[in-house]
């Protein structure tokens, strides 16, 4: 059985050369679940297997019909999109292209945070990762005569990579519809993630494919609405130290005043992507060694 007739919901076509393939993991991290895209313009690539699920591996093949794939691409590699990556290769016989394994692209803030002990949150690293073939920004794939480029698009995580496809951005989980995307220490980095939005805003796409939810058809908008998001959340903090000096869990109790218990762990590294972000531009200092138990004060 087709997986068309197996079911109907987890296919879509974005265009007439793109398919999606809904993995079965929704949460209030993955949203419905994680998107899996294949390109065929008479060649194929497959961009973000996700998770190591049977049922999605299946759907996947399903698609590919038994046509040779050119390639397999990795947006990041958190554990809702790479698990599967290696499993398809094996079967494929395709190799994994991607920026690198989990520590690549970081900043030395990060890793040095890494090395004093201080883990990811409950995102997910694919710590097991690693591509066949790494890629480097700007790098160009061809496909039946046309191309893939690839835009290093660290913040997200250090190795989070774009796709360009003519006119279509695969953006991964740097650029979603649906939520804004998660920046958490040590693997994410908010001042990487800024400098990507960034660059991204002055390119003209026509369409964003995120790792997440619906096709978003206003990039520019959406890119603008996020970077401005953040800039919101940074007036906040930095009015909360107005007073003197707090810890990141102390200024996260004061920004995100309804907040629900459960949601305070991930709250507090954000404002402490924050805090490291503000730092990095000399706008606070931390008053100790980086961590979240540290004071900051404004840098007048
Ligand atoms: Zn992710």
């Amino acid at each position: 059985m087709s997986l068309e007739h197996r079911n109907k919901t987890r296919l879509t076509k974005p265009n007439e050369k793109i398919s999606c393939i809904l993995a079965p993991n929704p949460s209030p991290m993955t949203f419905k679940g994680t998107n899996t895209y294949i390109i065929d313009n008479g060649e194929l690539a497959v961009i973000d297997p996700g998770p190591l699920i049977n049922e999605h591996f299946n759907n996947i093949l399903d698609l590919v019909g038994g046509r040779q794939v050119k390639y397999i691409f990795l947006t990041h590699s958190h554990v809702d999109h790479s698990p599967l990556a290696k499993k398809l290769s094996k079967n494929l016989n395709t190799p994994i292209y991607a920026f690198g394994g989990s520590n690549s692209g970081l900043s030395s803030t990060m890793l040095s945070l890494i090395e004093n002990g201080y883990d990811s949150g409950f995102e997910g690293i694919d710590y097991e990762f690693y591509p066949d073939q790494t890629i480097i920004n700007n790098e160009k794939f061809s496909l039946n005569g046309e191309y893939i480029s690839a835009i290093h698009t660290p913040g997200h995580m250090g190795n989070h990579i774009c796709f360009q496809y003519n006119e279509i951005l695969f953006s991964g989980d740097h650029i979603m519809g649906w939520a804004t995307s998660m920046v958490s220490p040590p693997y994410g980095d908010l001042t990487q993630f800024m400098n990507s939005c960034r660059m991204l805003q002055k390119k003209d796409f026509k369409m964003l494919l995120p790792g997440h939810g619906d096709p978003v058809n206003n990039p520019k908008d959406r890119i603008t609405f996020l970077i401005n998001h953040r800039l919101e959340r940074e007036t906040q903090i930095k009015s909360a130290i107005e007073n003197g000096p707090l810890t990141a869990i102390e200024i996260t109790y004061m920004v995100y005043t309804d907040i629900e218990p459960a949601l305070i762990i991930a709250a507090t590294r954000n404002v402490f992507a924050h805090l490291i972000d503000l730092a990095n531009r000399g706008k606070i200092k931390f008053l100790g060694p980086l961590s979240e138990n540290t004071k900051v004060s404004l840098n007048l």
